[in-house]
């Protein structure tokens, strides 16, 4: 047996070649340099590589690619290294290189008609955004990590964020990708057609795929017209079941306004008033649950603000709203927005956590919290269950922190048992074990359990046609 911890250098022919391809701004290879590319955001894998590739344009990736596979060396394709499961992570005997697309980071066109955005796979989702609104359009992906995560990350891990209740994942939002191949070959397929049934839809086979079918180094995305009204809430509520049935009432009311609706425990967000900066709740006390309501429209006089006001208020005479404020301005809305995308970074301050990105039908979502909830605490009493998420597509991050006091590693260790007790709750609810975030170097020990039988060959049969050598991103997705 190789020992897979010792380390397995690239030749140094092959760096010379890379070099040359790239030149000096476009390869490091100082570990100091290249650690950050080397280590995820949670700290939870660290790997090493001798060079981190930072290709131009997509010529010069697809011959640092064809290089690389002549050389037989695998290349991890990396954006802003956001990962929550590890997926961007090379292998910790220093065999594979990091293909990092940052300097891929220009607006190739933006079409306000065909309402369109073809832009390259280096951009971070914050600055597409930021293009698109310049135009007077809307992207509408939106996630806590959009000022680092890359618009190639985001389509390789089909994420999912805020506006999928309204707009669908990054899945649902590209029309054409640029994608260049395990041996170097370029496929252009960057087409901004609406309608394009020509055989298999291979764009899609590149999304969600984490970098194990190629690299993406452009794509063309989907726009819509930026809305002019916007409200934002944040209730109190007494319970998941009131939280969901708030939903089912804006829902039946106008679901085409609902931009975001999300659920909060009542102890992550004591974990985030307790850690966060300026996180300030704006209610009169806490709660033991919180939804957040975001509509939006691009029609004038819409009326949401009427709207918002008379569907809360028949919520607090009903008893399923206990508490609510509405902002007044932008600030107001970024603050209340606060509160929920600094549940990440409030729990990793609060020491270990195992993160479960899981997935059940709608109408299921308060037996999970509920079930799964009771379930941890049976495990380990004291565990701090801190489950948050989007509540409006089922997808909620089952988070749990350490017992205070508890010894993080001793927690960590028993990562896999707590996953496996939320797993036979969602299991048990028709659900996913990965909503949005994929399955990286984390979770290819449960997709035997969960994708076994016909699913997993296929994906495995798919894989080998695409990469024969196995030499993008192994040790991602497949156990
Ligand atoms: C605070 C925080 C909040 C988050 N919130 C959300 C959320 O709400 N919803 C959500 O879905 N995710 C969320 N995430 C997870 C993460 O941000 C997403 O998975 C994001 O899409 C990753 O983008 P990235 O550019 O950082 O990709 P990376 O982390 O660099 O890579 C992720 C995967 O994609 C592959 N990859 C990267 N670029 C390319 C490319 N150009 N071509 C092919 N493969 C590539 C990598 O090999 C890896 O497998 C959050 C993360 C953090 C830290």
């Amino acid at each position: 047996m190789p020992d897979t911890n010792s380390p397995r250098p690239v030749p140094a022919a092959l760096l010379a070649t890379l070099r040359s391809i790239v030149g000096d701004r476009g390869l490091l290879t100082a570990p100091s340099d290249t650690a950050a590319y080397a280590e995820d955001w949670r700290r939870l894998y660290r790997g090493r590589t001798d060079a981190v590739i930072r290709p131009a344009s997509t010529r010069e990736a697809a011959e640092v690619v064809r290089a690389c596979a002549e050389a037989g060396v695998a290349v991890v394709p990396q954006g802003g290294n956001t990962s929550m499961v590890g997926g961007a992570v090379p292998a910790e005997d220093g065999s594979e290189l990091v293909l990092s697309l940052a300097r891929m980071n220009r607006v190739r066109d933006l079409d306000p008609v065909d309402l369109t955005l073809t832009i390259e796979a280096g951009v971070t989702l914050k600055a597409a955004q930021d293009a698109a609104a310049a135009q007077g359009c809307l992207l509408p992906l939106s996630i806590g990590s959009e000022g680092t995560a890359q618009i190639g990350g985001i389509l390789a891990t089909n994420a999912g964020g805020n506006n999928t209740v309204r707009y669908g994942n990054a899945r649902d939002l590209v029309l054409g990708l640029e994608v260049v191949l395990p041996d170097g070959r370029i496929w252009n397929g960057l087409r901004r057609l609406r309608k394009d049934n020509t055989g298999y839809c291979l764009r899609q086979l590149f999304v969600g795929a984490e970098g194990t079918l190629g690299v993406i180094t452009a794509a063309v995305l989907k726009l819509f017209p930026q809305p002019v009204e916007v409200e934002v809430a944040l209730c109190a509520v007494p319970s998941p079941e009131a939280a969901l049935d708030l939903f089912t009432r804006f829902q039946r009311h106008d679901a085409a306004s609902i931009q975001a609706f999300e659920y909060m425990s009542g102890a992550g967000m004591d974990l985030v008033l307790r850690h966060i900066d300026n996180a300030r709740l704006p209610l009169a006390q806490t709660a033991a649950h919180y939804a957040l309501i975001e509509l939006a429209t691009p029609r004038p006089q819409a009326g949401l603000r009427a709207t918002m006001e008379s569907l809360l208020a028949q919520a607090m005479e009903d008893g399923i709203v206990d508490d609510a404020v509405l902002a007044e301005n932008t600030s107001q809305r970024a603050a209340i927005w606060h509160l929920r995308e600094e549940h990440s970074e409030a729990q990793k301050r609060a020491g270990a956590s195992v993160k479960n990105d899981v997935s059940v039908p709608v109408s299921r979502v308060p037996e999970l919290i509920r079930r799964a909830g009771a379930a941890c605490t049976a495990l380990m009493p004291g565990i701090r269950v801190v489950p948050f998420g989007h509540m409006g597509d089922g997808n909620i991050h089952f988070n749990l922190a350490q017992p205070e006091g508890m010894d993080a590693a001793a927690f960590l260790a028993r990562d896999h048992d707590i996953m496996d007790t939320v797993g036979e709750v969602v299991r048990d609810l028709d659900g996913s074990f990965s909503a949005e975030h994929g399955i990286g170097k984390l979770k290819p020990y449960m997709m035997p359990d969960w994708r076994g039988g016909a699913e997993l060959e296929l994906m495995r049969a798919i894989k080998h046609a695409v990469d024969p050598r196995n030499l993008m991103n192994p040790g991602k997705i497949f156990p």
